[in-house]
């Protein structure tokens, strides 16, 4: 019989407290027989969506008018301009907006109240930015490479404050943060990556060096999802992104002893234990499951 694989899970893998909450959320409503309505995706993962849906809890596309339902905001948070005209439409509002995400919207509007222009680094189509811009009226700067600093307009500002949408990758943000500082007198940084989320990323620099094969699960909407892969592939070629066990590809463990898996913040649990099983099956039964930590 072949060595057992050993399997070296991240602590981090899967939820993070924000997707937990707000799925907590989406289900007591449902319990409660409301009429709650999600504007888009809750969370980027399939399966939760399935499972949302199936709890009675409806996606729409935009806002009907004339209804007295609830619509429930997303982890990611919405811009005020959206939630007024929800309101208009008659909604009733469940903030499932989760508490970091409205740090960053109590940072922008306090900024922004002082004078200083706000920029924000992150990925602009992305619904936690739209919902961080959207706070303010004044049209704020989006970043999100440093090769996309748009230096004509930065070099007319005098005071600025930035935050970070809060699943950037650290090591992305510093040098913008850095040009920025070198070219605007008067100007303060807020990191506001996620606590989660740095726990990933620091347990991502790790495991893909002690690992023959890295697996990364998440939905391919995830954008911490991407971005964990990101990392892990730049450490470990060997990295592959799935979004279910049934990804996992036979000749992937032939010949390796360790398997390094993590999971975006919108993966759920039993996405990570059905991969753990799959890799058993694969390796007959010879597989260890050890959690790890970049502690
Ligand atoms: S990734 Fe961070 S900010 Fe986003 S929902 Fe999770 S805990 Fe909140």
């Amino acid at each position: 019989m072949r060595p057992p694989i050993h399997i070296h899970l991240a602590r981090s893998a899967g939820f993070c407290f924000g997707v937990r909450r707000a799925i907590r959320m989406a289900h007591e409503l449902a319990r409660k027989k409301q009429s709650v309505r999600m504007l888009g995706e809750l969370v980027h993962n399939e399966t939760v969506i399935r499972e949302l849906e199936a709890a009675g809890i409806r996606k729409i596309r935009r806002l009907a008018r004339n209804t007295n339902g609830i619509l429930l905001l997303r982890a990611h948070g919405a811009s005020r301009e959206l939630i007024n005209r929800a309101r208009r439409c008659g909604y009733r509002i469940a903030d499932a907006t989760c508490p970091m995400v409205r740090e960053i919207h109590r940072i922008v509007r306090r900024m922004d109240r002082r004078g200083d222009r706000i920029i924000v680094i992150g990925d602009r189509q992305h619904d936690e930015v739209q919902g961080i811009i959207g706070q303010i009226r004044r049209k704020a700067l989006v970043i999100d490479a440093p090769g996309h600093i748009p230096w004509k307009a930065i070099r007319r500002i005098h005071r600025a404050a930035i935050v970070v949408q809060s699943t950037q990758n650290l090591d992305r943000v510093t040098p913008i943060v850095a040009a920025l500082k070198a070219a605007i007198p008067r100007i303060v940084f807020f990191n506001t990556i996620c606590r989660p989320t740095r726990m990933k990323q620091e347990e991502i620099k790790i495991l893909p060096r002690h690992n023959d094969i890295m697996i990364v699960i998440g939905s391919r909407t995830s954008a911490n999802t991407r971005r964990l892969y990101e990392i892990s592939r730049s450490l470990n070629p060997r990295t592959h992104w799935i979004q279910s066990a049934h990804e996992i590809n036979r000749r992937w463990m032939k010949g390796i002893r360790t398997v390094g898996i993590t999971a975006g913040a919108s993966t759920p649990e039993s996405a990570t234990q059905a991969v753990i099983a799959r890799i058993r099956e694969l390796s007959r039964l010879s597989a260890k499951v050890h959690s790890t930590s970049a502690k």
